[in-house]
């Protein structure tokens, strides 16, 4: 399986600014094969930098999506409008849940929407600091992961990733808190058994496991040792160029490409 590193710039960067960090990234970064690069700008800058990028070396992401294809709803944009541009679509984010008021049922839709327009959903899950304070957080992990899988076929299973991000383990949000690799290791044992037993061994093994939250080049190593960790998706870090590369070089020595 091929580890994934995902920048995610939320509302960051003019156009400009983000189509001159792509160029940065292309120029000089070190890719790798069985490393899949992926960033997520803003929407206003998916489209100039669709035509600016090298798929084969970044890919693009969209950091939302609406599940309609088409009609009456203001500020929103479809699979159907954003699929020639981006390959992956981030879905479920905290920011999202939290801020936007996203529902476990918009979440579900818009996975379904997004493989059903040829996109690989990027599917955040993740406990709130109160949650985790109440002993809750196997529960909702499990709640959140199956319920933003429960309108995927067996078949369009395994084009998901899932990403485990504790919220109150994010960025900019007031808290410096980071999740220890040894708590990250046991929900990523927790997510993988509660895969294995709703679709069955071999299916759950096809779903890679990403962790985010508060990653930088100084804890990369940390979660990307633990067994099933699959890649990274982060914030703040994939901001800085250095940062960024340096994770990826990191990667590389770690999964031993
Ligand atoms: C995120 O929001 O997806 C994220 C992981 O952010 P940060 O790395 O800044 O904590």
């Amino acid at each position: 399986m091929k580890t994934y590193i995902i920048g995610n710039w939320k509302m960051n960067f003019t156009v400009g600014e983000s189509s001159l960090y792509l160029h940065k990234l292309l120029t000089k970064l070190h890719f790798y094969r069985d490393i899949e690069v992926i960033v997520a700008p803003s929407a206003l800058a998916l489209q100039p930098l669709s035509l600016q990028t090298n798929r084969r070396k970044i890919k693009l992401a969209a950091q939302n999506i609406f599940y309609r294809d088409y009609g009456p709803y203001t500020g929103e944009f479809s699979v159907a409008q954003v699929r020639s541009l981006v390959d992956y679509v981030i879905v479920g984010h905290s920011e999202r849940r939290h801020i936007f008021h996203e529902s476990d049922k918009d979440i579900k839709l818009k996975v379904a929407a997004a493989l059903r327009g040829g996109l690989t959903p990027i599917l955040c899950i993740g406990e709130t600091e109160s949650e985790r304070t109440f002993g809750e957080t196997a529960d909702v992990l499990k709640d959140q992961l199956l319920g933003g899988l429960a309108d995927v076929s067996r078949e369009e299973l395994s084009k998901v990733i899932v990403a485990y991000e504790p919220v109150w383990a994010i960025s900019g949000h007031g808290s410096s808190a980071v999740a220890s690799p040894l708590d990250v290791a046991d929900v990523f044992v927790l997510l993988r058994k509660t895969l294995k037993e709703t679709y069955g061994p071999k299916l759950s093994a096809e779903i890679p496991l990403l962790f985010g939250g508060s990653v930088k080049s100084l804890n990369a190593e940390s979660y990307l040792s633990l067994a099933d960790c699959n890649g990274l998706l982060i914030g703040g870090a994939s901001l800085i160029f250095s940062e960024f590369n340096d994770i990826i070089e990191i990667t590389k020595q770690i999964k031993n490409d």
